[in-house]
């Protein structure tokens, strides 16, 4: 029962998508914002995309995190190491206000310093300032979702 339950709502779903957009309804910038705002989802740029498979090389060989100890004590929680920060927290978007207290924790300067170790080569410093970009969009998405709930797909 669970299983044509589910099987009802995804065809009720393709049928409104396919509807929609052959009536020319849900396109473009505005109408994604309409439908993930609330999700904490901001829309990402052309310069923003051709980035993103620069961003995600890391390969959880762990050594960025030596040493990290003493500040991921100093954060109080904040901060749970770089290779967290590559690998997990700087992956979630709508989280990205989480992400970018973690990475004001470590600082560009030590990231500069912990590129340089990294067999990767991951762009920390511009991995932090994507996550620090759309933590500031999500900050500007508030005002959507405290006024509108998600839009029906
Ligand atoms: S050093 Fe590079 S590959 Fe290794 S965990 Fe850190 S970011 Fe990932």
């Amino acid at each position: 029962m669970g299983r044509l339950h589910a099987l009802i709502i995804l065809a009720w779903a393709l049928v409104r998508t396919v509807v929609t957009n052959l009536l020319g309804g849900r396109r473009g910038l505005a109408a994604f914002q309409r439908s993930y705002a609330a999700d904490r989802v901001p829309p990402v740029s052309l310069e923003e995309r051709a980035l993103l498979p620069l961003l995600g090389g890391c390969v959880a060989c762990g050594l960025c995190d030596v040493g990290e100890g003493a500040a991921r004590v100093r954060s109080g929680g904040a901060y749970a190491g770089v290779m967290d920060l590559m690998l997990a927290s700087s992956r979630s978007m709508p989280d990205f206000d989480a992400a970018a207290r973690s990475f004001a924790a470590v600082g560009d300067a030590r990231l500069a310093e912990l590129e340089t170790r990294c067999p990767a080569r991951v762009p920390m410093r511009q991995v932090a300032g994507f996550v620090r970009g759309k933590a500031a969009e999500l900050t500007q998405l508030e005002p959507a979702r405290a006024g509108h709930g998600r839009s029906a797909a």
